[in-house]
């Protein structure tokens, strides 16, 4: 087992060890927000034939070749053709034909006009402007043709997905798997939401942002309730979880004496990869795997988070998320960056990461970050008020005010106020 390695070290191990979960099959309504297992290719051509993208008349581009400024060309109407409908039979030179949206093109028609450029007379219908092959022509398969790909392996289905499946009559699709995460908290102090907190107790939050961070980012949380410090009581509760993809465990990680997770983990026979990571908040986290329950299946992953709301919602964040997404056949596992300015200095000791929680505002062409107030472990108000991460690397001691820093963007609001908007 490895101890005190960096973050980047913990991530990349996490993701070595983390499997691909096993496909299933889903109808596509189902499927919103799943990754594809499979490509899909196309098995139809859309549109299916040449066909009208306007409401108008169809035409013989030739026909109009006398139509400008100087006079106009007067044409039979022959027959309409609406979406649909096919044309009766094929279009005649000095013909025209009624058309909408959608329709296919009569056979020998070339062009569309739309109807605001043209005027009626009875049964003819008079140009007065040339027409140039093509126009207002949606052509066959410009959308898709046989045999495209369409979509890749590894995709996100969301809605545009959904609507191209939908066009494409696909009914049924090969997804992954969402990863089962059993999520178990731990301590003495602990009293579920609605108990009793005199006497020094707290709620265990941290089964609720664990619980919504892991449905976040895809995964389906089962809660293994609360274990006293107890290496028995750990155990049990730890044993119900073995047949999850990933047990996430909080609290009792650490030095102290009351922190038994690594040991009754070792003592189940969970080999540990690493423990300790240098970052803050956060520092003590272990990672380690089961060996498989049935031959062939991955074994279970194991994350014992620190019980401290933010350092286990920030490792959560770096370790547990990237995982989860990785598990889903997602080749994006990491949050986006961005790079901001800082409002004013931040000072620290070398050798941890610090993961600073900020607030992101715009300010002309800058983006500026501005530490959300209180960065204790146990302080989740400005973890709730922040945009995003800012990464205050392990080595430097001193960012100054001005500086551009590297803000992981954890939360869409972040997206709001950095949006400049655009003028339409
Ligand atoms: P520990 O890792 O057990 O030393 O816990 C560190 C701190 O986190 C203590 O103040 C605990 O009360 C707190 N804590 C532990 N588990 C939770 C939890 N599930 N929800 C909220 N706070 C917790
Ligand atoms: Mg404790």
């Amino acid at each position: 087992m490895r101890e005190g390695i960096s973050v980047a070290e913990a991530q990349a191990h996490v993701l070595e060890a983390a499997p691909i979960l096993g496909a299933e099959t889903l109808s596509v309504r189902a499927a919103e927000g799943r990754v594809l297992a499979e490509p899909v290719d196309s098995t139809r051509v859309l549109p299916p034939a040449d066909c009208s993208a306007m409401d108008g008349y169809a035409v013989r581009a030739a026909d109009l070749a006398a139509a400008g400024p100087g006079g106009e060309v007067a044409l039979p109407l022959a027959y309409e053709v609406s979406a649909g409908g096919v044309a009766p039979r094929p279009l005649e030179p000095g013909e025209v034909a009624r058309i909408f949206t959608g329709a296919p093109l009569p056979p020998g028609a070339d062009a569309v006009v739309i109807q605001e450029l043209v005027e009626t007379d009875g049964p003819r219908v008079l140009f007065g402007s040339r027409a140039e092959r093509g126009d207002h022509i949606r052509r066959a398969g410009e959308d898709l043709a046989m045999g495209d790909r369409v979509l890749e392996a590894g995709q996100t289905i969301g809605p545009a997905q959904v609507g191209v499946l939908a066009s494409l009559g696909r009914s049924v699709l090969s997804v992954h798997r969402r990863p089962r995460v059993a999520l178990l908290s731990g301590g003495d102090e602990l009293v579920e939401p609605d108990g009793d907190i005199a006497g020094g107790r707290i709620v265990s939050s941290n089964s609720y942002t664990l619980a919504a961070q892991t449905r976040a980012a895809g995964g389906e949380p089962l809660y293994l309730g609360i274990a006293r410090d107890d290496p028995a009581a750990i155990e049990a509760r730890l044993r119900a979880g073995l047949h999850a993809d990933v047990i996430v465990s909080s609290a009792g990680v650490s030095v102290g004496d009351h922190d038994h997770v690594r040991s009754v983990l070792e003592s189940l026979g969970c080999r540990l990869e690493f423990w300790g990571v240098r970052m803050k908040p956060g520092y003590p986290v272990a990672f380690g795997r089961f060996a498989a329950q049935t031959p062939g299946s991955p074994g279970t992953l194991v994350f014992g988070l620190p019980g401290n709301p933010v350092s286990a919602s920030v490792t959560f964040e770096q370790f547990v998320r990237p995982a989860l997404l990785k598990m889903q056949g997602m080749r994006r596992v990491h949050r986006p960056t961005l790079q901001a300015r800082l409002t004013h200095a931040l000072d620290k000791k070398p050798g941890r990461l610090h993961f600073v929680r900020v607030r992101l505002d715009c300010e002309g062409d800058s983006l500026l970050a501005t530490s959300t107030g209180n960065q204790s472990s146990g302080v989740m108000r400005s973890l709730s008020d922040a945009d995003g991460l800012l990464v205050f690397p392990a080595d430097s001691t001193r960012l100054e005010a001005g500086d551009l820093a590297t803000v992981q963007v954890t939360c869409e609001r972040a997206l709001w106020r950095t949006d400049r908007g655009f003028e339409a």
